[in-house]
Formats: structure tokens, sequence, C-alpha cells
């Protein structure tokens, strides 16, 4: 037979995802070293990936089983960092089944599956077969994204300072950040930042923070927003508050979209919206991996921290 002969089959699903942890990618997070061969690789003794599981393989796993089908791709409407928490009403995406044998399945059954064997980490909504251009309509999309973050600084900033800010739209330029400088152009890319509020919390050692929340255009780095990395984001959060940050932890609290209108069917999304803090998270309400005590550096990338994301070989970008 020829390799050419059969037609590939591809089942197309959308849905939305909620992450409600900071240690999981969204993909499959391969070994950068082996790129995901592993054997023989020291840098992930021979795993070939640098975590165990992801929002695709945790929804992969599911699906793909009862699809009868080996392979599957994700297709998110732009990713958060690993850890970066997506919340609200989630993050839309099209998951999709390569070559399946059996097409006989039950939609919700493999919703709830998934939410149960998730298990507090992530929800998807109901799925809704999808034609293939919907794959590049989620991709290229360019929705805002709204985010909260709980940012220390070395000081308070001043009431005048707080006033220039709040409620205001800021014209930022960024210049690519440096953790992801060596796989993209170095250039500058001017976004905007509008600043919905600021408040005064304590951080979970007891440091001097703001609660942040900003609503970001497509393709705004915001970590380094916050932080100014060393005036690579100019006027970044520190600069305008006058005052040190460094970005203890962020969540995303909506992609709004707009997503184009699929003809004849509603995309899906969560009956309930997700309020923050989310439930699971009682006395942390940030879900922070080691509550121990921060000390700001001045503004000098190092808010870009997640020492996960960055010794893990950073798989994660802001999204776009
Ligand atoms: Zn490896």
């Amino acid at each position: 037979m020829s390799a050419y002969g059969k037609p590939k089959v591809h089942v197309l699903l959308e849905g939305r995802y909620r992450k409600l942890v900071r240690d999981l990618p969204q993909t499959i997070f391969y070994c950068p070293v082996c790129k995901g061969r592993g054997k023989g690789c020291q840098s992930c003794e021979g795993f070939g990936k640098l975590t165990k599981d992801s929002v695709q393989e945790l929804i992969q796993r599911k699906v793909l089983p009862r699809y009868r089908s080996r392979r599957g791709k994700f297709h998110g409407a732009g990713r958060e960092d690993l850890d970066v928490r997506m919340l609200g009403g989630g993050r839309p995406f099209v998951f999709e089944v390569v070559n399946p044998k059996n097409l006989i399945v039950d939609l919700d059954e493999i919703r709830d599956a998934i939410n149960d064997y998730g298990r507090a980490r992530i929800e998807v909504t109901d799925f809704v077969t999808v034609p293939r251009k919907r794959v590049a309509q989620i991709k290229e999309t360019h929705s805002p994204k709204v985010y909260r973050s709980l940012v220390v600084v070395d000081k308070e900033p001043t009431d005048e300072a707080l006033e220039q800010v709040i409620g205001r739209s800021v014209e930022v330029m960024q210049r690519t950040p440096q953790r992801v400088a060596h796989r993209r152009a170095d250039k500058d890319r001017l976004r905007e930042v509008t600043v919905r509020s600021i408040e005064r919390a304590d951080g979970p050692a007891g440091e001097t923070c703001l609660l942040i929340e900003v609503v970001c255009q497509h393709g705004t780095y915001v970590k380094e927003w916050i932080s100014g990395e060393e005036g690579r984001s100019r006027p970044s959060l520190a600069s305008l508050l006058e005052v040190d940050t460094r970005c203890l932890a962020l969540d995303v609290l909506d992609v709004p979209g707009p997503f184009p209108e699929l003809e004849g069917v509603s995309a899906p999304s969560f009956n309930d919206a997700l309020s923050w803090p989310p439930a699971n998270g009682d006395e942390d309400r940030w879900d922070l991996p080691t509550p121990n005590s921060v000390s700001v550096r001045a503004a000098d990338g190092d808010a870009v921290a997640a020492p996960m994301a960055t010794e893990a070989g950073d798989p994660a970008e802001e999204q776009e």
C-alpha cells in the first residue's frame, strides 16, 4: 500500500479550559535538550519531558482511548506560562484527534472523565465538534487578557503615584524579553495596558504587596511590564509607581475574545463564572508553591523569576 493511500481523518473538538494550579504547562513539555527523545538524555533522565502532566495530556489521556486514536494535537487561543493560573471563563482551545478508529463517543462522558481525572487541576467545558477552519480562528484571534497579580514592592507607593495610574491606559514600549530572546526576534513593540485597580495587600510572608488588576492588549509581556526588566519595558508599573517590584503570582482572569461565531454552533463556555480567588485555595488564595520570604531586588528582570519556567527551558510564552 502506498503511504499516500488513505486520507487521514481528524476530529476537532472545541472547548475551554481552566487551570487551577501553578505547576502545569499547557502543552507537552518536551525536554529541550533531547527534544523529547529521552533515551540516554541526562537532562531529563531519559524521560523526554520535564513535567509529568500538562493540560494537553490531562485531556488527551481521556479523549484518545475513546476515539481509539494514538495521537492528538492541542491548539490553544494563546497560552499562559506554566506557573500562571487560567481562571474565570477559561481559555478556548481545539483538541485535534488524529486518525480515530472509533467515532462513536459520548462527548459529555468524555468531559466528565476529564474533569474527574483533572481533579481540581484543570476543568473543561462541554465539547463541540468544529470544522478545520476553527483552529485558525481560535489561534489567530487577538484577544485582550485580564490579569490579576500579586506584586511585591520595596515600599508603599505614594497616593499621588497611585492616582496617576489607576484607571488609566498606558502605552508601553516592550523590547523582546531576555527570557525569550533566544528564539524570538529582538524588537520593540507597542502595547496598551489598562490598570483597573491597585490595592495594598500582604504577601505570604508579610511582604508589602500590591494586588493589581490589568487589562492587556494581546501579546503584552505582563510580568516584564510589572518589573520593567531593566528598562526593556517603558513605562513599567515599577517606573510609574517609583518603587521596585517583583511579580510574585499571576492569574489570567479572562480571555474574552471576541472569537468569531461559528455557523450553527454555539461556542462552549463555562456555565459558572469562577470567582476569584478560586474556592480550592481556601487559606492561600494565590496557591503559591513555597511561601517563603521574598526579597525585592532592583527591577532587574529577576521578576520573571518563575524558577520552574526558567530552569526548565521556558516552554511558555505570554499569550498572543
Ligand atoms: Zn532530555
